[in-house]
């Protein structure tokens, strides 16, 4: 559902032959604007000025923090930030407030090279406050409360001592003490990069090396779109390091399993991305085909197929494909109209009524079908369900939902870490039997639709074709691929019980 679940952060680092980084990774980050729009910021390298490493970040959307609306400002920020050599980064908080001091990358200043560097970083640190407690006891002190100060604590202490480290210790040391999903990009003012995927590979991390010119952002759609056909996945617990000598990848840790974040394929990732060589498009499709064969509903022309905008619109489209009827626009984003500034009650309402119209000669007295790819929360299709009759004149509204019900939180950066929240909890009774009719019935009835039907587990593990064991579905099934995610998941059900509302890792 739009705006139930946000998305998390994105990740770019590039090495040129020439000083045009800054225009690259604004590319880059431009194209991966579907992974946070709180904040962009972005790192150079230039070794031929005092200021090694210079870094530019700000609140807002990638073009708003280069100011491309602005006449030439775009281009003397390029010409400030010139470099070979960058990474960038692309902000939703998933930790932390909404503050201009938690953008990132994390510049930390040194009079030695080796030890100024920048770092930016997309994921979640699910043993958080275990590492906070360690580091406050060496007297580190926390001026923010967000994952990434931890990193940067972390590879300072990696980095005591007078003699340059091989970076690949500081990162090793690091990582063998963190739990959860992280990708990280890192430069510092000798001009090193290192490009790291976690040894789960919970985000995506793709990469093209050509020559000497390596370029790597979180979605592969970044690189294709910026003309990059050829990519690879970084592979999981593998770090990449370039420096001007080398570009080399290093195992740093072993796994017996993966676990690919489910919901990458079915909402967070760009639909042009590729992920473990399983495009974002067509899983989509299949997604919406699986749903068209659970259909219980007998259509006729009185049902109209319509997706919920955006990302759910490949799922709507191979749902109508299965049941032989033409997907309509029934409910349009308006998709100009960016952060909203709504004043008075009904914030929510008013909200859907900005950004959306529905269509009332696609809708007036009909039975619509909604595909949509997730329900979370629930608030967002409460109020949704209700537009669509309101304002588009529906005569009943059946949710078709391309991913099967969140049962459980996310430690692993997904922006829902606590069981209250999640209304399918409300409804069922045991997560190892998934939902019955009678649940979704009871979630259609909070919902204020006529049905509610599900994907199912396996034919969500089918729709992505990669094998189960390879893929995080702990939100579906309380199945947590990392001990702390375990751990904190007992935290979460133990709040629940005791009514205390807040996020699990506070
Ligand atoms: S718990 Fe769910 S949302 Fe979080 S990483 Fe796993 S599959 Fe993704």
């Amino acid at each position: 559902m739009p705006g139930e679940v946000k998305d998390e952060c994105g990740v770019a680092a590039v090495s040129l032959k020439d000083d045009t980084a800054p225009q690259l990774l604004y590319k880059l980050l431009l194209n991966m604007q579907n992974r946070g729009q709180l904040s962009t910021g972005i790192t150079t390298y230039n070794a031929n000025k005092s200021q090694l490493i210079d870094t530019r970040k700000d609140l807002g959307t990638v073009n708003e923090v280069f100011r491309t609306s602005l006449n030439g400002r775009t281009e003397k920020i390029f010409e400030k930030y010139r470099g070979k050599r960058g990474i960038g980064h692309v902000r939703y908080a998933t930790s932390g407030t909404e503050s201009k001091a938690l953008a990132q990358p994390f510049e930390r200043h040194h009079g030695k090279t080796w030890k100024w560097f920048s770092v930016a970083f997309n994921g979640n640190l699910a043993n958080y406050r275990e590492l906070r407690d360690e580091l406050k006891k060496s007297q580190y002190c926390f001026v923010h409360d967000t994952d990434t100060e931890i990193i940067m604590y972390e590879l300072m202490r990696g980095m005591w001592g007078k003699h340059k480290p091989e970076l690949t210790d500081v990162f090793h040391s690091m990582t063998s003490k963190i739990d959860g999903a992280y990708n990280i990009v890192f430069i510092n003012a000798d001009g090193d990069i290192v490009v790291l995927r976690d040894p789960l590979g919970f985000r995506p991390l793709a990469y093209n090396i050509t020559g000497n010119r390596v370029i790597a952002a979180s979605e592969s759609t970044a690189l294709t779109n910026t003309g990059l056909l050829e990519f690879k996945d970084l592979k999981p617990g593998t770090m990449m390091t370039i420096s001007d000598s080398d570009v080399s990848t290093h195992k740093f840790a072993e796994s017996s399993r993966k676990a690919h974040c489910m919901f990458e394929w079915v909402y967070f990732s760009n639909v042009g991305s590729v992920i473990e060589g399983s495009p974002v498009y067509h899983v989509r499709r299949e997604l919406g085909k699986n749903l068209a064969k659970m259909e219980t509903e007998k259509l006729t022309d009185d049902h109209v197929v319509i997706s919920i905008p955006s990302s759910s619109e490949p799922a709507a489209s191979g749902y109508a494909q299965v049941v032989g009827k033409p997907k309509k626009e029934g409910l349009v984003r308006n998709r100009y109209i960016g952060r909203t500034f709504i004043e008075g009650e009904g914030k929510r309402e008013k909200e859907v009524a900005l950004k959306f119209t529905a269509l009332r000669e696609v809708l007036r007295g009909k039975k619509v079908i909604a595909i949509d790819d997730s329900i979370v929360r629930g608030n967002t299709s409460k109020l949704l369900v209700n537009f669509l009759r309101e304002r588009g004149g529906a005569k009943e509204v059946h949710l078709r939902i391309s991913c099967p019900p969140i049962l459980s939180p996310c430690f692993y950066g997904i922006d829902m870490s606590t069981f209250d929240e999640l209304i399918a909890v409300r409804h069922v009774k045991d997560i190892r039997t998934g939902i019955t009719e009678k649940e979704s019935e009871s979630v259609a009835k909070e919902i204020g639709a006529d049905s509610v039907i599900y994907q199912t587990i396996p034919n969500l593990v089918k729709s992505i074709e990669v094998p189960k064991g390879d893929l995080c579905l702990a939100c579906l099934n309380g199945e947590y691929p990392t001990m702390c995610g375990s751990t904190m998941c007992r935290q979460a059900a133990e709040n629940s019980r005791r009514q205390v509302k807040k996020r699990t890792c506070e």
